[in-house]
């Protein structure tokens, strides 16, 4: 009987540019990462198994991921554990993450959450009470949302998450038009996520920054990025990421590409001729990396900015 080898399939190997430094003893990791933990908080940093850990802890920074840490998506590309969520929101999580942050002497803080098409708001008025703890312990700091997309209470959901006037409203469109239901599932839109963008600064009242983020590497074609940027600004979007994606696991979607520097300096440019306030990309940007720069970029018109 003839027998078949199996087919190993090799993870293509990091080329130089994906290369990350280790967390070093002489930074403030050790202080975040015990933060974290006296707090009881969760960080997308460690969720998503973030490559730039290292350097944000070690400056003192981390992106917050309210809402526990089972997703009701299963999107291809990310590590977050996905499942059936067991807990109802913590009403005293907002309080111990604006705690956290005051102790990390936050200028700018990121919050993002897990999917929660369990529950009636989605998770809207988590959000929001996020944002007014953050706001009243912290008068002076910037608050950035990276939200999900609220499936099914939409506009109900933003007139919520608004209403507590975050700085910044965040929402990932991730991929292209042509790979989004591949890679996000049939929940997920590509329009919609679009709408969301440009619904919220109409239902916002004030002057809210947008900004959304696009993985690259996934099969997607540079051109079909610039697409996607150019409907990003179509609907009002201020700030754009674009950063590698890095295959969790095996069970998650392929590298398709390494995408060259050169090729992010171009997607850059093109960007910047969009008119995007601020353009952040490169091979390690994430949406929650260097939040802060990213948002001072946009307000002072510095435009693109090289990482
Ligand atoms: S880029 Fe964002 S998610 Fe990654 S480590 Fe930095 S703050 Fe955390």
């Amino acid at each position: 009987m003839e027998t078949s080898l199996p087919v190993i399939q090799e993870r293509p190997r990091r080329p130089p540019w994906m290369k990350v430094r280790a967390p070093s003893q002489d930074t403030r990791y050790g202080e975040v990462r015990q933060l974290v933990r006296e707090q009881k908080l969760v960080t997308v940093c460690e969720e998503a198994r973030c490559p730039n850990i290292g350097e944000c802890w070690g400056r003192g920074t981390a992106t917050f991921q309210i809402l526990g840490d089972t997703c009701t998506r299963a999107c291809r590309y990310c590590y977050v554990h996905s499942g059936k969520p067991d807990d109802p929101p913590d009403p005293l999580e907002p309080l111990r993450l604006a705690q956290a942050a005051a102790q990390m002497g936050l200028g700018h803080v990121v919050v993002t959450s897990v999917d929660r098409d369990d529950l009636p708001d989605r998770g809207a008025a988590h959000f929001a009470a996020t944002t007014r703890a953050l706001k009243a312990k912290l008068p002076d700091c910037s608050v950035e949302l990276l939200t999900p997309d609220f499936l099914g209470v939409e506009e109900e959901a933003l007139r919520v998450v608004l209403d507590s006037r975050p700085d910044v409203f965040n929402h990932n469109i991730e991929t292209v038009r042509r790979l989004h239901r591949r890679m996000r599932g049939a929940k997920a839109s590509y329009d919609k996520a679009l709408w969301l963008l440009r619904r919220a600064k109409e239902v916002a009242g004030y002057p809210v920054l947008t900004k959304s983020g696009i993985i690259v590497g996934l099969g997607e074609t540079n051109d079909e990025v610039v697409e996607t940027m150019r409907d990003l600004r179509g609907h009002g979007v201020d700030v754009v990421t674009i950063g590698q994606y890095l295959q969790p696991s095996r069970q998650h979607a392929p590298i398709d590409r390494w995408v060259h520097p050169d090729e992010f300096r171009w997607l850059r440019e093109q960007g910047e001729a969009l008119g995007f306030g601020s353009v952040f990309a490169g091979p390690l940007v994430r949406s929650s990396y260097r939040a802060e720069e990213q948002r001072h970029a946009a307000e002072s018109g510095a435009g693109a900015v090289a990482y």
